[in-house]
């Protein structure tokens, strides 16, 4: 028995290196593995994009044959202009953001930018016009300046830090010993929730694109740092086509345009006194979150509706 601790417990320490890097590896294939459905089709031209037209035609769409998950979804967000959408958690929200993306291809119906199919355009013309600030900012063990770098490769430095004064992080990165030389990530300095969105912004606003999803951007943050946040992300949105998936509905009261999700098909739309006066699931769940102001109404099973 005794024979047995000693390798056991050395394998213990080998176990935690190896996991470890297979959470960085899991990352890297999770991403390698999104886009291997996906490819550019011959003679795919760049994306033009002026006023960035978002177009959804009636998108239906299965991750597996077997469930479709979107119905019939078909709605335009204007050129410059925001629209939001809600609906309880597994309503199909996120896969909007990741088809817009082209993570995946529809299965029926077509995605178009200024009238140009997504799926006719090359993928790196479509991911530099899309700026993503996700739920859960991914920091890569590197510095604090590749982190932001990363939105823009072959930024300047001075570019660098005009972003990260935008995003109001740049007195935080100054005050850490190393600057922005800083590593972060899980083998350098853990950044807080409300310092990784920071960075996630900072990132975008380098990339400067012409599209704009929010992805229950400001979730993992409690209410005070979310209206700090959320007055920034209203000032990065501004003449930007925004696609915003909110958690809190008060913070998209006024996007030109609010979409209901439910059950993977658009329910209701309109802005949000209209959508109050319909008095249906929108004005439910703007209730229930007056009720309930910090509750999180995206993270409210479908089950549980009511
Ligand atoms: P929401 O953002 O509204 O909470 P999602 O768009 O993330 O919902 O998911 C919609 C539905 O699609 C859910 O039922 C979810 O379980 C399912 N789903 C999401 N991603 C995948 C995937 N990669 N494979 C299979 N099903 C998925
Ligand atoms: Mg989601």
């Amino acid at each position: 028995m005794i024979q047995l601790y000693i390798p056991l417990n050395f394998l213990g320490v080998i176990y935690r290196e190896i996991k470890q890097s297979l959470a960085d590896m899991e990352r890297l294939f999770s991403l390698l593995d999104q886009n291997r459905e996906v490819a550019d089709s011959p003679g795919a031209q760049p994306l033009v994009a002026k006023g960035a037209r978002v177009e959804f035609s009636h998108v239906e769409f299965s991750y597996e044959a077997k469930r479709q998950i979107l119905f019939d979804v078909d709605f335009t967000i204007p050129a410059g202009t925001t629209t939001a959408v809600v609906g309880h958690s597994g309503s199909g929200k996120s896969t909007l953001s990741r088809l817009l993306f082209r993570f995946y291809d529809v299965n029926k119906g077509s995605i178009a930018i200024d009238g140009q199919d997504i799926s006719s355009v090359t993928q790196a013309s479509l991911r530099a016009a899309i700026g993503i600030v996700p739920q859960d900012t991914v920091l890569f063990n590197d510095t604090i300046e590749y982190n932001i770098a990363y939105g823009k490769p072959g930024a300047s430095h001075a570019d660098i830090v005009a972003a990260a004064r935008a995003a109001s992080i740049h007195e935080f990165i100054e005050s850490l010993p190393d600057g922005y030389a800083t590593m972060v990530g899980e083998r350098g300095l853990k950044l807080s929730g409300g310092e990784k969105q920071r960075v996630a912004i900072a990132r975008t606003l380098l990339k400067n694109p012409a599209i704009l999803i929010f992805d229950e951007a400001t979730s993992a943050l409690d209410s005070k740092s979310e209206q700090a946040i959320q007055a920034q992300l209203k000032e990065i949105a501004k003449n930007r086509t925004t696609l915003v998936i909110a958690h809190r509905l008060s913070t998209i009261a006024d996007a030109q345009q609010i979409i209901v999700l439910d059950h993977g098909k658009i329910v209701e739309r309109g802005t949000h006194q209209s959508l109050l006066a319909a008095r249906g699931l929108y004005a439910q769940m703007w209730e229930r979150q007056l009720a309930r102001p910090d509750e999180d109404v995206a993270s409210v099973p479908l089950e549980l509706q009511g």
